[in-house]
């Protein structure tokens, strides 16, 4: 039950990262953005150094299901966590995990991008492609 509970927050801090209605923790120097040490995972390691041209290589990793799972430590696998992931975004409006105050943030944000109705029957990887 505990688990299940994990999973649940996870899918629904994922949402809410990938959906930029928050923020990893994390400090821009004027140049680059990284996470707060408390932030930080074994998964950061492999990220590539920041550069002039690219300042936000950590935030996106920050945003992404593979932080996330490792944020949470949950005992699925990674793969298991990333299909989840695909699922809320694909059925996020009829999320369980999501209350609804996220939900209104998230249809606001749909409505924005004038997708609300084409998104109820799209696969995954049409909505995320739409939305990125
Ligand atoms: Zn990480």
């Amino acid at each position: 039950m505990r688990d299940k509970r994990s999973t649940v927050d996870a899918l629904e801090q994922y949402l809410l990262l990938r959906y930029r209605l928050v923020s990893p923790p994390g400090l821009w120097d004027g140049k680059c953005w990284r996470p707060i040490p408390l932030e930080t995972r074994e998964c950061c390691l492999k990220v590539p150094e920041p550069g002039e041209q690219q300042p936000w290589p950590a935030m996106r990793h920050c945003r992404s299901s593979e932080h996330v799972y490792h944020l949470h430590q949950l005992s699925c696998s990674l793969p298991e966590f990333k299909l989840l992931c695909r699922e809320a975004i694909a059925k996020w409006w009829a999320y369980a995990a999501v209350s609804n105050e996220v939900a209104q943030q998230l249809r606001r944000l749909s409505r924005k991008v004038a997708m609300d109705t084409c998104l109820e029957n799209a696969p995954a990887y049409a909505v995320e492609s739409v939305l990125l």
